[in-house]
């Protein structure tokens, strides 16, 4: 039971870890994408502060392995 537990969520994290190396983008959150708040009619409206206006950010996933990729840089540079 367990081990099939284990088995599911290794593949879901492969999957995900997938999905972020392919799409290292994702919908921003707080504007679902399209990069700016503002009144309904869309008369008044201003940039979303999370995304900066562009209506996407990087994935959590990604970002960790960006983190992870320059710690390994960091770490190659110092073994030279
Ligand atoms: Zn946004």
């Amino acid at each position: 039971m367990i081990v099939k537990l284990v088995i599911v969520g290794l593949g879901l994290a492969l999957l995900y870890a997938a999905e972020c190396a392919i799409w290292p983008l994702g919908k921003c959150w707080c504007c679902s994408g399209t990069g700016k708040h503002g009144r309904d009619d869309g008369k008044v409206w201003r940039p979303c502060r999370i995304c900066a206006g562009k209506g996407s950010r990087i994935r959590v996933g990604r970002r960790v392995w960006n983190w992870y990729a320059g710690k390994r840089r960091a770490a190659r540079a110092a073994a030279k």
